[in-house]
């Protein structure tokens, strides 16, 4: 059994406070503190920086790729164009349970008056179930994504049993930028079509030059975030960067 999380998470980030994204993404899979570590993507607009970083320093790491069964056609296609190329050699795929989508949307039609419910039931239970085994994963969250990240660290507690990793905390769009193409990465098909932030097709739109990256999710809707994040269990919802933070059962 793995010492208390909270020595671990400090610790961690004593150690590796002042190294670079790749050393902390190197120190994350190798550091016995963080235990089974698992990286989820959605094989997205900027995924493919730490999908890159994994398959350089431990290419056999689980990879938890959401497939919600509403994605585009295109982000499917880029996963295994990714996958392949990179040599990622366990990329898991996962999606809610038939049962589940037979009883809460027999139609496939939930995203059109519930998204926070169809965000649940295709994104948040079944990425859930599927980290239970794990001790931490590996996220793409950084400070300048907002108020509520600015002071994100390397390493985080999640719940009692499991820590979030943030290898690119301190990085932002230009770093990313320059980290793909100086490693001469595939971009998503998408984002020369006008969309810098891709998630599933009935809930994303292009975005007009001078518009946040992410006003394409969920168009009109007050719901902004993917928000894939646990606190105390339950997953948390966070607004854009002028609002407050907040917990929601379900989110996207
Ligand atoms: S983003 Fe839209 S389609 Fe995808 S899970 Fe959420 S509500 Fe459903």
């Amino acid at each position: 059994m793995l010492p208390d999380i909270d020595k671990r998470v400090a610790g961690l980030n004593d150690r590796y406070r002042h190294h670079a994204a790749v050393s902390v993404m190197e120190k994350a899979l190798k550091d016995p503190d963080t235990g089974e570590v698992a990286l989820v993507s959605s094989f997205g607009a900027e995924s493919v920086v730490l999908l890159h970083m994994v398959s350089v320093i431990a290419p056999g790491t689980p990879v938890l790729f959401i497939d919600t069964m509403m994605l585009f056609q295109e982000t499917l296609d880029y996963q295994q164009e990714v996958a392949a190329k990179l040599g990622l050699t366990d990329v898991r795929v996962i999606r809610a349970a038939d049962a589940a989508l037979r009883l809460d949307d027999p139609d496939g039609t939930l995203h059109q008056f519930n998204t926070d419910a169809c965000c649940a039931l295709r994104k948040t239970v079944p990425l859930e179930q599927a980290l239970s085994g794990f001790d931490a994963w590996i996220t793409g969250r950084k400070r300048y994504q907002g108020d509520t990240r600015a002071t994100i660290d390397f390493f985080e507690v999640e719940t009692p049993a499991r820590m979030k990793i943030n290898p690119l905390a301190h990085w932002g769009r230009e770093d990313l930028e320059e980290y793909i193409i100086q490693n001469r990465l595939p971009r998503h098909p998408l984002v020369a079509k006008g969309y810098p932030s891709i998630g599933c097709a009935p809930c994303t739109s292009p975005v007009k030059p001078g518009e946040d990256p992410r006003a394409g999710r969920w168009r009109g809707q007050s719901k902004t975030e993917c928000g894939i994040h646990f606190i105390g269990g339950k997953a948390v919802r966070v607004k854009n960067d002028a609002q407050e933070t907040e917990t929601k059962e379900k989110v996207a």
